[in-house]
């Protein structure tokens, strides 16, 4: 039923930002190479997702809204595994129940796709409509019928900047897909397809280009690549550190730690350096008790871990001998 509904969607969607995810990740599992994101009102009126993935056909379209109606039906276990984003079929399912949806999706093969409306949850309309190949769906007035949450919400420049870390993350595991996002007319980014070295230059700006380092290290454990900032482009602000594990994006203040150990010495005082590093790991080594929508990781041999990404950082500044 529909209270039921709200109080479950709550634990998908605490806010804009959360919906942006989900959105985007459902167009990378359809495998669409170009993702347009517009948010009006850092997303608390708007949130539009369109994407030329594959599209649904008129059945799978109306199913997608089912709770735990997922075509990609996986165990949780097996989070860190899979290589779709999405298993737990409940996004679009909770996004429904609290907001206003407009859902237009086509398959290749067909000729007309499909058009749905739903307000909290309610089918309002489904029709044929002539559209492109892919998917578009707009999300309107979020929490319109859950005040409390609505209320909630902190003002559009802190939601935009939890919608922009979002796009961020998605944009720099996914390189080879175009993304762009506006927000109220405005272009936020728009990042053509291309290597992850000039996605990052593309997201942070041109000076990024000069200050990067490779780095990599493959052990029979995990492999490691990515970029790290050199010493002296270290900043005094955090948030331009990034750790993905199998391309998800995590969070490990001890990972951090194994960073910052490898550029002892070398940084300012109060300095945070830039990397963006990702592991490849056999999920059976990550810990499987880990809520699917925290981002926060554990890994069976932490110890180890931690020794291979210092190592790895060391290489990269040039210092591992030293
Ligand atoms: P999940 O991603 O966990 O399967 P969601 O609620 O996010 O669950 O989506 C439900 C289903 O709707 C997906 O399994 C997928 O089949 C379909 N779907 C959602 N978004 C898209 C999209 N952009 N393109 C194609 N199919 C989609
Ligand atoms: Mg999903």
């Amino acid at each position: 039923d529909s209270i039921a509904n709200q109080i479950a969607a709550g634990e998908v969607v605490q806010r804009p930002a959360s919906a942006v995810k989900e959105l985007l990740e459902n167009s990378i599992d359809a495998g669409s190479t170009n993702i347009k994101l517009i948010v009006k009102e850092a997303g608390k009126s708007l949130i539009q997702v369109i994407d030329n993935g594959a599209g649904m056909s008129e059945n799978d379209a109306r199913m997608s809204f089912e709770r735990h109606a997922t075509s990609k039906l996986r165990k949780s276990e097996d989070l860190f595994s899979i290589r779709t984003m999405g298993f737990r079929g409940e996004a679009l399912a909770s996004i429904a129940a609290i907001s206003q949806v407009e859902l237009k999706t086509k398959q290749d093969e067909e000729e007309l796709g499909t058009l749905l409306q739903i307000d909290g949850s309610e089918l309002k309309k489904h029709e044929a409509v002539s559209c492109k190949t892919g998917t578009s769906i707009c999300v309107k007035n979020l929490f319109y019928n859950v005040p409390a949450r609505r209320n909630f919400l902190k003002s559009n420049p802190v939601e935009l900047k939890h919608i922009i870390d979002e796009f961020v993350r998605i944009a720099l595991a996914n390189p080879d897909i175009h993304l762009s996002f506006m927000q109220n007319d405005l272009e936020v980014y728009n990042l053509p397809p291309g290597k992850l070295s000039h996605r990052i230059v593309n997201i942070f700006g041109k000076n990024y280009k000069e200050q990067l380092a490779t780095c990599e290290e493959n052990t029979s454990h995990i492999n490691i690549r990515g970029y790290i900032g050199k010493p002296e482009f270290a900043k005094k602000t955090r948030g331009e550190q990034f750790f993905f594990a199998n391309n998800r994006f995590i969070k490990s203040s001890y990972l951090n730690h194994a960073v910052l150990n490898a550029y002892e010495g070398l940084l300012p005082e109060n300095h945070h350096p830039f990397y963006v590093l990702f592991i490849e790991i056999d999920p059976k080594h990550i810990d499987i008790n880990v809520h699917p929508t925290k981002t926060e990781i554990k890994f069976e041999d932490e110890r180890t871990m931690y020794a291979i990404i210092r190592s790895a950082v060391k290489q990269a500044l040039g210092t591992h001998n030293i």
